[in-house]
Order: C-alpha cells, then sequence, then structure tokens
C-alpha cells in the first residue's frame, strides 16, 4: 500500500531547516548564555532580513504579525478615531485596531486582487479618520500610489500589514518597504518563519526609536521614557529564523514551481487574481475563487474525503464579525469570502498530489 498517498495534506506545512544547522545556533546560545533581550542571534537576524529586503535601516524584530500591528499603531502615537482598513484579511488586522480601541472603518476590495479598493478609501473619510491599514493580502501589491496620495491629502498615517508580503518585489523594492509602518508576520505557517515571530519597518527615524523603546516595556535603563509593552523576541526564534534564512529563495523557487503546475491545471476552470504586471510575487498562497459557496462546499466534500484539506481563506468578511456591533456593508469582500479557498501549497507538496487536487476539483466542477 502506498502510504504516501494516506498521508493528510494541509493548506500550509513549515519549513524545517536541517537540524544540525539548528542545533548549531542553539550551541551558540548555550554558549553565550544570553536567551533575550536583544540578543546577538536576534541582532543577526535583523540585519540578515534588512539586507535580504534592501532596507537599509529600522528594521524591528518582534514576538508576532499582531502585536507588530498594535504597537505600529502606538508608535505613530495615533489619536483616538477611526481607522479605514480591509474586510478581506486574517482577523488580526481588524483585531488589532479594536483592541486598541480605534473603530475600524471599511473599505471595500477589488474584485481582481483582493486588495483595498483605493478609490473606496476617500468615500468613507470623516473627520475622525486617523490612519489607513491596508493588507497586501496574499502578497498581492495594494494600490500604493494611490494610497499614499489620499494620506497625503487628508494628513492620515499608513500601516501596510504585509504579512503575507515577504518576497514580494514593487517597482524594485520589497513590499515591506512602504507606508509609515510595514508589519510582517513569521509565523510557522508564513513563508519565512521563525516558528512565531514579527517585524515592524518603519520609515522615519524618530518613530523607530520610540517604537524601539515601546516594544521593551519604554524604558532604558532607570529612565522611563513613555508606556511600553514586551515585544521583544527571544533568542531561540532568531536561531530557527536563521536556520531558515539561507533557504529563503529556493523556497520561493519551490512555490514558484507548484503554482504554476497548479496554473496549468485548472486554467480556464478556476477565477484567479489578478497579478500587477510591476509585482515579483512570492507565490505566497494559492488562492481560488469558485463560482458560489456551493461549489466551494462540494468541492471541500469531495477533497477532505480524500483527506486533503485547503482552507477558507478568508472568511468570513471581517466587517461582518460578531464583535463588531455598527454594520457596515461590504458586497464585494462578503461575496469573495464566500466563495474563495486556498490550495495546499509549501515545498515538498508532491506533484502526484497536485494532479490529484486538481482532478478532484475538475471531476466535481463539472458535475
Ligand atoms: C498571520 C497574519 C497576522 C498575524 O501574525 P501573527 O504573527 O500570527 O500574530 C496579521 N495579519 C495577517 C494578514 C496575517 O496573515
Amino acid at each position: 500500500m502506498n502510504t504516501q498517498l494516506k498521508e493528510k495534506i494541509y493548506v500550509t506545512k513549515s519549513f524545517m531547516p536541517p537540524k544540525e544547522e539548528y542545533f548549531n545556533y542553539l550551541n551558540q546560545i548555550y554558549q553565550n548564555g544570553q536567551l533575550t533581550n536583544q540578543g546577538p542571534l536576534v541582532k543577526e537576524l535583523e540585519e540578515k532580513l534588512s539586507s535580504y529586503l534592501r532596507v537599509k535601516k529600522n528594521f524591528h524584530y518582534v514576538t508576532n504579525g499582531t502585536i507588530a500591528l498594535q504597537i505600529a499603531l502606538k508608535a505613530l502615537g495615533i489619536k483616538n478615531g477611526e481607522i479605514i482598513t480591509t474586510p478581506f484579511s486574517y482577523v488580526a488586522t481588524t483585531s488589532s485596531i479594536l483592541w486598541e480601541k480605534y473603530k475600524p472603518v471599511f473599505a471595500d476590495i477589488k474584485p481582481d486582487n483582493f486588495t483595498i479598493d483605493a478609490n473606496k478609501i476617500e468615500q468613507v473619510i470623516t473627520p475622525n479618520t486617523q490612519a489607513i491599514m491596508a493588507v497586501h493580502v496574499f502578497g498581492y501589491a495594494c494600490n500604493i500610489e494611490k494610497i499614499q496620495k489620499t494620506a497625503d491629502k487628508y494628513n492620515l498615517k499608513v500601516i501596510y500589514d504585509a504579512a503575507h508580503a515577504f518576497g514580494s518585489n514593487y517597482k524594485g523594492q520589497s513590499l515591506l518597504n512602504f507606508g509609515d509602518i510595514s508589519t510582517c508576520s513569521f509565523h510557522a505557517t508564513k513563508l519565512f518563519h521563525t516558528i512565531e515571530g514579527g517585524a515592524c519597518i518603519v520609515k522615519d527615524d524618530e518613530i523607530s526609536k520610540k517604537l524601539d523603546l515601546i516594544k521593551r516595556f519604554g524604558h532604558d535603563g532607570d529612565t522611563h521614557f513613555c508606556l511600553g509593552i514586551n515585544a521583544k523576541q527571544s533568542e531561540f526564534n532568531a536561531a530557527m529564523g536563521l536556520a531558515n534564512f539561507p533557504y529563503i529563495n529556493e523556497i520561493i523557487e519551490n512555490r514558484k514551481t507548484i503554482s504554476e503546475l497548479y496554473d496549468k491545471e485548472l486554467e480556464g476552470i478556476i477565477q484567479r487574481p489578478e497579478k500587477q504586471s510591476e509585482l515579483q510575487y512570492n507565490y505566497a498562497y494559492y488562492p481560488i475563487v469558485f463560482k458560489n459557496e456551493e461549489e466551494l462546499l462540494k468541492v471541500f466534500k469531495a477533497l477532505n474525503k480524500e483527506d486533503i484539506y485547503p482552507r477558507r481563506y478568508f472568511y468570513p468578511s471581517l466587517n461582518t464579525l460578531p464583535y463588531i456591533k455598527e454594520k457596515q456593508s461590504c458586497p464585494i469582500s462578503e461575496n469573495i469570502c464566500s466563495r474563495i479557498a486556498c490550495l495546499p501549497l509549501y515545498p515538498d507538496l508532491s506533484e502526484e498530489s497536485i494532479y490529484k487536487i486538481c482532478k478532484i476539483i475538475k471531476n466535481e466542477i463539472s458535475i
């Protein structure tokens, strides 16, 4: 019996670096005895990542992508009020806004690549609007130019939740280089991971200094400058990041190969997002859009029967979260959310599995 075919296939699988390479870094931790508080491995990873992403400075490695968003809001000193955001993302984008006691105001998305519709941002601006929090969802670029223009016109801060954008380049530079602050996530399910982890990339040097204080309780020695929190990352997480670092390009290449095979097998059968011509894509996800929810559920049922588990990314539309009292309508996002899913995508997903997944999808759709 072929046991490989019996293995459960999930939407993603964390990349594991060679054990000895990870253990080498752990040995270094044992030798120098520093476990956290901006230790040498955290510093080394910050340097390597900022050089890989070509951000020269102001790269802050933190404990996760959610706290990265929260301290970004704090460091920018955004006043109480409304933050315009996208309804199509992982819940952390909205929850970080709510957790910091701002009101999320949703602008609907573009049906072609599911990012916030920059033309709709202006329509929801009020005297209480303080900032825009947009997401380069699935690694596709937001309309950066238009968003910046709107922000400049109304004096708003721009935060990009770039949790999916690691390795995506737009007009020759990393997508993490835009906005007042861009944040990233290095969670185990992301393209590049440090088990848990995240980052803030900060444009302004003064804001960067403030964020650096905020992430370590707001003090330097016995002098307390501002209210802070603990967002410092440990040496053990940095060790995983350093062990994964040499494989980034290989991981992206592998994902590209798999995505292209999906493209070939599913061409003309299923709707796919459109990639901007100036985007060098990171292949972080493989989203597909079904005709309707019924078709999605039918395909899921058939795949699940074969122990294949795609995910409904993203569902539900964040404007419909039960703890948001005031109803806001985003018909495009609500419609896309009801019929979009991500297919399994990770470097050692076998060709055989990809053919099998596509065959099941084709079968179910044509019935
Ligand atoms: C994963 C993710 C986050 C949260 O990152 P964590 O590191 O898991 O806290 C935030 N926003 C988006 C869009 C994400 O996908």
